[in-house]
C-alpha cells in the first residue's frame, strides 16, 4: 500500500532511537566498564546507535581482516635462529601480485656468489597495494601475512609509504596473536609451529641420532 514504506522506515528509526537509551541504561551509561561492554556495544550484538570515538576508541577487527602484508620472522628469543626470515625470496608473491607492488632483493653467498634463499631487501609500495591477500595465499612458506594495522597516515607520501624489510618484519608470535585460529591450522598443515626448514633440520638431526 502507498506510504507503508515511509512508516516502516520511521518505525525502524524510532526503534533504534529508543534502543540506544535502553542499551545505555543496561550498561550503566559506561562505555568501557565492564571490559566486555565496548566490544559488545560496537559489535553486531549492540542495540541502537553507538558511536565509536576514533582514534581514542577503535573497532575490533575480525581475525580474517586483511590490510597491508607483513613478513614473518622467527621470534627474537628463538633458541636456534632468532629474528630469522621465514621468507626464502622465492619471488612467488611478487609474481602473483596483481598491481606488481612487491620488490625483492635476493641474498648471495659472498664466497660462492650463488643466490641464497633469503631476502636482503623486501619492499612493498603500500600506496599501490590493494590488500587483495594473494601474496599471502600463494606463499609456500607461510612467510607473508595480511596485517591488522590499518593506521598508515603520514605527512610523507613518498619514502614513508614504501615499506622496507625492516618495517615489514614482525615476529611469528605477532601473527599468532592476531590470527590464532588460522595460525593453528597452518601449523597443523606444516606439522609443527616452526618454519618448515627448522622442522626439516630437526627431523634430520633426530634421524642421524637413531
Ligand atoms: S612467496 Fe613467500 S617465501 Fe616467496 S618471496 Fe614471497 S614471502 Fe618470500
Ligand atoms: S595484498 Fe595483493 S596487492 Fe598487496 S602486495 Fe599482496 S598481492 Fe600485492
Amino acid at each position: 500500500m502507498y506510504g507503508t514504506g515511509i512508516w516502516r522506515g520511521m518505525w525502524i528509526t524510532l526503534r533504534h532511537f529508543v534502543n540506544t537509551y535502553v542499551d545505555d541504561v543496561k550498561w550503566g551509561f559506561q562505555r568501557h566498564v565492564p571490559p566486555e561492554a565496548f566490544p559488545v556495544r560496537q559489535g553486531l550484538q549492540g542495540r541502537g546507535s553507538f558511536t565509536v570515538e576514533y582514534p581514542e576508541e577503535k573497532i575490533a577487527v575480525p581475525e580474517r581482516f586483511r590490510f597491508i602484508p607483513f613478513l614473518i620472522v622467527e621470534n627474537y628469543d628463538h633458541p636456534e635462529r632468532p629474528g630469522h626470515d621465514w621468507c626464502t625470496s622465492c619471488g612467488i608473491c611478487a609474481k602473483v601480485c596483481p598491481p606488481q607492488c612487491i620488490w625483492i632483493v635476493r641474498g648471495t653467498d659472498p664466497e660462492t656468489g650463488r643466490p641464497k634463499p633469503e631476502p636482503v631487501d623486501f619492499y612493498i609500495d603500500i600506496d599501490i597495494c590493494m590488500n587483495c591477500g594473494l601474496c599471502a595465499e600463494f606463499c609456500p612458506f607461510d612467510a607473508i601475512k595480511m596485517d591488522h594495522d590499518y593506521e598508515l597516515a603520514s605527512y610523507d607520501r613518498t619514502g614513508n609509504h614504501i615499506f622496507d624489510k625492516q618495517h615489514l618484519s614482525k615476529e611469528f608470535r605477532y601473527w599468532q596473536s592476531i590470527a590464532p585460529t588460522v595460525a593453528e591450522k597452518e601449523a597443523e598443515a606444516r606439522g609443527g609451529w616452526e618454519h618448515k626448514d627448522v622442522l626439516k633440520a630437526r627431523a634430520k638431526e633426530a634421524k642421524a641420532k637413531d
